[in-house]
């Protein structure tokens, strides 16, 4: 599948437009077209599997950023560990510990994203608002303990739906929990960043006040299935 080049130079323009940054989701594309789009200057993709990541990431150029956007288990954490630019898909407390300990391990800090469920329909992985506000308030108890992670911020999936209303409702929300936690600094833990919106609701996604958005299928054309 060839990448959507014309398409992709118009993202592109709309972003900088709005100060969105832009991650180009390339699970189950062929390195073939991520060398064309890191040709285009392309550097920050998402991936979310990651034996995938580790074998892409061996063969492509070492200045990309790479994110990881998936559901991460425990025991793949210390794969991804030394290259990983950004962790976005972190729903548990449990998994925090676990890469502040890989990355002690190696001397980095890995940066990462809280997950907060917002979708209604769907049941995908993230914190709801109760598990979002333990969380941060044992980051704040114990910040010292944890000195190889810092939050960045918070991601979201909205439904998969034509139904605007319903969609938008769900980004206000992520985008009100944002905003109660980003006053909220610690030694670890600053929300700057808010990742929502996909090929199918990233404008909708800017409009609510995303400052990220992931975006496959539009740029690189369907995905090959796994
Ligand atoms: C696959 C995926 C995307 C990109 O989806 P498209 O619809 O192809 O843009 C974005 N975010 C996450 C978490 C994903 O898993």
């Amino acid at each position: 599948m060839l990448i959507q080049e014309d398409k992709y130079k118009e993202i592109i323009t709309e972003l900088k437009t709005n100060n969105v940054a832009l991650v180009a989701v390339s699970k189950l594309q062929s390195i073939n077209d991520i060398k064309k789009l890191y040709d285009l200057r392309q550097r920050d993709f998402g991936e979310n599997y990651v034996q995938e990541l580790v074998d892409k990431q061996a063969q492509l150029p070492q200045d990309i950023r790479w994110h990881f956007i998936g559901h991460l288990q425990s025991n793949k954490v210390k794969y991804i560990v030394p290259f990983v630019h950004l962790i976005q898909g972190v729903d548990s407390f449990k998994l925090l510990i676990e890469i502040n300990k890989q990355a002690k391990k190696i001397g980095r800090v890995i940066h990462c994203l809280l997950q907060v469920h917002i979708a209604q329909e769907e049941t995908k992985f993230g914190l709801d608002e109760a598990e979002l506000d333990e969380t941060m308030n044992k980051l704040q108890e114990s910040s010292r303990d944890y000195q190889n992670i810092f939050i960045d911020g918070l991601m979201g999936m909205a439904s998969f739906s034509d139904d605007v209303k319903k969609v938008r409702s769900e980004m206000k929300m992520l985008k009100s929990l944002f905003d109660k936690y980003k006053p909220l600094s610690t030694v670890n833990c600053q929300l700057l960043t808010l990742s929502m919106g996909m090929s199918g609701d990233y404008a909708l996604a800017i409009e609510e006040g995303s400052n990220m958005v992931r975006i496959g299928s539009l740029i690189f054309g369907a995905r090959h299935s796994k």
